[in-house]
């Protein structure tokens, strides 16, 4: 279906400067404003995966950032539903500018500290914990909002967060996996791989 927020997805302006949006996620990190709390595009990209959207689904992004973990679940389809849960009040005023400037208006964003802010919101389909999951009462949360067949997915960059995603795996199960990422940069005149800090992702179907 053809419609005008179709396209504005598509094209974010027109003319010799126009940037078009590539259709699968891992887009640039700069296609999205971001004060350097975002998920790289590889890691993005594995995230999306194991987040799994179908057609129509809602996610809630806990710990949303810039939003664009959040964004690129609702570019997976004009049908998907999102919402994301961001404490910091300029960050969530920056998910929304995201959200308008890459065609997804819809992306509902709360300003709030999970885990009060989940309190009534509508059941996911899938939960995302990009940030807040060492607080209280936050991965236990998650847990309980799913229903049945719903599916978790926890990115750890700290040893406190991954402690308690290698705990939930221990107890609940699911899939772990450690994302590696080096990028290339220079070693004078010669080049050379810079590592990233390790993500440990867990993933879960309830
Ligand atoms: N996935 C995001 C990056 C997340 S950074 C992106 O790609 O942009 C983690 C974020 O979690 C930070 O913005 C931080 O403000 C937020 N956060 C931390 N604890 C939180 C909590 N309990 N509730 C809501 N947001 C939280």
């Amino acid at each position: 279906k053809i419609n005008a927020l179709n396209v504005l997805a598509l094209e974010i302006e027109t003319g010799p400067e126009a940037r078009v949006l590539p259709l699968t996620a891992g887009r640039a990190d700069a296609l999205f404003e971001h004060d350097g709390q975002i998920t790289k595009r590889a890691v993005r990209a594995v995230t999306l995966a194991a987040l799994a959207p179908r057609r129509g689904e809602l996610l809630w992004d806990i710990g949303a950032g810039s939003g664009s973990i959040a964004i690129e679940w609702m570019l997976a389809d004009p049908a998907m539903r999102a919402i994301a849960i961001e404490g910091d009040a300029e960050r969530a005023a920056r998910i929304g500018r995201n959200a308008a400037a890459l065609g997804v208006p819809g992306l509902k964003v709360i300003e709030g500290t999970a885990p009060a802010a989940l309190a009534g919101l509508p059941t996911p389909d899938a939960i995302f914990i990009g940030g807040g999951g060492t607080d209280a009462g936050v991965m236990d949360a998650a847990v309980a909002a799913l229903p049945s067949g719903g599916r978790l997915v926890a990115n750890a960059v700290t040893l406190e967060m991954e402690a308690l995603l290698l705990a939930r795996h221990a107890a609940l199960g699911g899939e772990l996996t450690r994302i590696a990422i080096a990028r290339e940069t220079a070693i004078g005149s010669m080049r050379g791989w810079r590592p990233a800090m390790p993500v440990t992702q867990w993933s879960w179907v309830k």
